[in-house]
């Protein structure tokens, strides 16, 4: 953590300003490792540990815990490494999540926030390939200190461990741009944790979320995910993930003995309509086994998965009065961004609504 951000933080219990106590001397790239930052009102010590300020180390809620350290587990595992092949992938992704709405170029000289960063891969690409003033990263899990050490050469990104419906932003209105990809569906109350983002929007910022749709996945939803909400979340890390491995070299033959024939006989457009999951097997088919494994293990482990239908998500930007566009992605899932004002006239995009032929 830099000591520069202190100015942007606050007390997640009274909101009062938290300043530096006891703590190393920073290292090369300016970060304190170790210390505490403590409030100056009521004194609660928020400890920094690995180069980062822990905002929310207990949850009351065991379901949400088990979330947090599966999570961690799945990143620490999955996000190691950025480098070569890793950082391609990870770029290719958060292009993918952006499209088609948000450039690199959208973010230069702006603060941005992702919500839930993860091991901070595509916290990593945004900081990397944009122009952004600060970008900050927060996560409930421990995959914060794997996203520290991603990220940490980068002088414009800070990583936090905190909440994000209880945030330890001293105001509101201090961002740009706020995103949040795949995380909200995984919170007890998704909406109350994109209002709480919003919160967070500077007049005239964009947010932009992505989350798993209801629409174009009813196979999964009816037999797939209560394997997941009754069996597989509980298990172990290791059992997990080899089952999910083994699961993966399943679909893998079946993509390529089944499913690249059929989109070669019948072409790709006429495929989507009659084989389910088409367009996200040929996206991960492209990115390799080892992404898709991942994808699979990232479906076993959540305590908690919503998936959301159009209707309610673009309820969550009317709620906020945020004027909106959404975009169907990869037949399965919806990314939305929302503005105050003006985004219709300053963002020329255009709006690919759900065909309910899918
Ligand atoms: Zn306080």
């Amino acid at each position: 953590m830099k000591e520069k951000i202190i100015k942007y933080l606050c007390c997640t219990k009274c909101g009062a300003d938290v300043e530096l106590a006891k703590h190393q001397v920073p290292d090369s790239t300016d970060h304190i490792i170790e210390g505490d930052l403590i409030c100056k009102e009521c004194k609660t010590t928020y400890p920094i540990i690995g180069g980062v300020p822990f905002f929310s180390l207990n949850t009351t809620s065991a379901i949400v815990d088990l979330n947090r350290k599966n999570f961690a587990d799945e990143w620490n595992y999955f996000t190691s490494s950025l480098s070569g092949k890793n950082e391609e992938l990870a770029k290719e992704e958060l292009e993918s999540y952006f499209h088609p709405f948000i450039e690199y170029k959208d973010l230069d000289n702006k603060v941005v926030l992702e919500g839930g960063c993860g091991g901070g891969r595509l916290l990593y690409i945004a900081a990397k390939y944009s122009n952004a003033k600060e970008v900050f990263g927060i996560d409930l899990s421990n995959a914060v200190l794997t996203a520290f050490k991603n990220t940490k050469h980068l002088s414009n990104v800070s990583i936090i461990q905190a909440d994000i419906t209880n945030l330890p932003f001293k105001k509101d209105k201090l961002f740009d741009f706020i995103y949040s990809v795949g995380v909200l569906h995984h919170l007890p109350k998704p909406e109350l944790g994109f209002n709480s983002l919003v919160k967070y929007l500077k007049e005239g910022g964009i947010i932009l979320a992505w989350v798993y749709g209801k629409e174009g996945n009813s196979l999964y939803i009816n037999f797939a995910d209560p394997i997941r909400q009754l069996i597989t979340s509980k298990l172990p890390f290791k059992v997990n993930l080899y089952l999910s491995c083994f699961l993966t070299a399943i679909l893998w033959g079946l993509i390529w003995v089944g499913y690249v024939p059929l989109n070669q006989l019948f072409g790709e457009d006429n495929a989507n309509k009659f084989l389910p999951f088409n367009k996200y097997f040929s996206y991960f088919r492209n990115r390799g086994f080892k992404d898709f494994w991942r994808t699979v293990f990232d479906k076993m482990v959540p305590t908690i998965s919503y998936y959301i239908s159009h209707d309610e998500f673009i309820n969550w930007f009317k709620a906020n009065n945020l004027e909106y566009k959404t975009y169907f992605r990869n037949g399965h899932s919806w990314t939305g961004i929302g503005q105050h004002q003006n985004l219709i006239s300053t963002h020329n995009t255009q709006t690919h609504e759900y065909a309910s032929s899918s």
